[in-house]
């Protein structure tokens, strides 16, 4: 996936099936602002992805904190 796929309309070979007509996104992850270009699908399991590790990451440094710090 290249930068100039963005927007456009692709019929797409993945390992669980084909995507037909997937549109190509542009997601950043506004945490850590990795850039994702892909499918939309792609594109939520980034976003999820980055979510749930931010979340998870943020919530280590609370319980370090609340243990005394490092
Ligand atoms: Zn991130």
């Amino acid at each position: 996936m290249k930068e100039e796929d963005i927007g456009k309309i692709k019929t797409i070979e993945t390992a669980e099936g084909i995507c037909i007509e997937a549109e190509i996104v542009r997601v950043y992850c506004p945490a850590c602002g990795e850039e994702f270009i892909g499918t939309k699908r792609g594109a939520g399991g980034f976003v999820a992805g980055h979510q749930a590790y931010h979340e998870f990451v943020n919530r280590q440094d609370m319980i370090m904190n609340e243990m005394g710090g490092v």
